[in-house]
């Protein structure tokens, strides 16, 4: 029977090695041949390109090959820390890209996937830079430079973006309900998974009429990583704690 096991906001970097030694772990205990894992998004805590070869970037590579190798399917959606993951990063790793936006039956249940800052929609300054970030031509602008010059953009960026987020009103920062209905009436599901807002939880509501859900998953830390789990249509939500 296989399981399906959905993880986001790892947020990798050299700078929390137990993360990355609490991620490995996972990947070793948790799923087995035949499972599929998603990971919505901000898998890392900066992704400058493909191309960067920084440690501890090989190793976490080399770890999601040997994983997927093992037979376990790997599929990425962009979060918007790692947007500039590419198909070479998903040749390297064994894994799949998806549309940041996902539909996928699990366990025949239509399944809507996403990182979750789509749904930001109170947050008008974060959807105008998003947008920004996005286009395609500052993207193939971005890849011409540097790898040192992509990092000193990437910290700047980070650094402005907190600046902003601390001045922020907290309501505005969650998802806005409206777009999440409408957002799962367009795909036609009942059940939304996504992470981002870094507020666990599970949201049951009524959609035209249908009881609907969307689970939140927690972002990891040295500590504590976060898993959710299907085994035959049934969801659990589990801690993974740091031995
Ligand atoms: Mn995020």
């Amino acid at each position: 029977m296989s399981q399906t096991f959905i993880i986001s906001d790892l947020h990798l970097s050299g700078q929390r090695p137990g993360t990355i030694e609490l991620f490995f772990r996972f990947l070793e205990e948790q799923p087995t041949p035949g499972d599929q894992l998603y990971i919505l998004g901000d898998l890392f805590d900066a992704w400058i390109g493909d191309d960067d070869a920084t440690p501890p970037i090989p190793q976490i590579k080399e770890k999601m090959l040997t994983t997927s190798q093992r037979g376990i399917e790997i599929a990425f959606i962009h979060g918007n820390r790692d947007f500039l993951v590419g198909e070479t990063f998903a040749q390297e790793t064994g894994s799949t890209l998806l549309n940041e936006v996902t539909v996928t039956d699990i366990n025949s249940t239509p399944t809507l996937l996403m990182h979750g800052d789509l749904l930001c929609t109170d947050d008008v300054e974060y959807m105008k830079a998003r947008a920004f970030l996005r286009n395609p031509a500052f993207i193939a602008d971005i890849m011409t430079k540097s790898i040192p010059e992509r990092l000193a953009m990437a910290a700047e960026f980070r650094k402005r973006s907190g600046e902003a987020n601390s001045l922020k009103a907290a309501d505005i920062m969650d998802v806005n309900q409206q777009t999440v209905e409408q957002t799962m009436r367009d795909h036609n599901t009942l059940l939304l998974i996504h992470g981002h807002t870094h507020r666990p939880n599970t949201h049951h509501f009524e959609l035209d009429g249908q009881p609907a859900k969307r689970i939140v998953l927690a972002e990891w830390h040295e500590e504590l990583g976060n898993y959710l789990k299907i085994t035959n249509g049934e969801i659990q939500v589990h801690d993974f704690p740091a031995s």
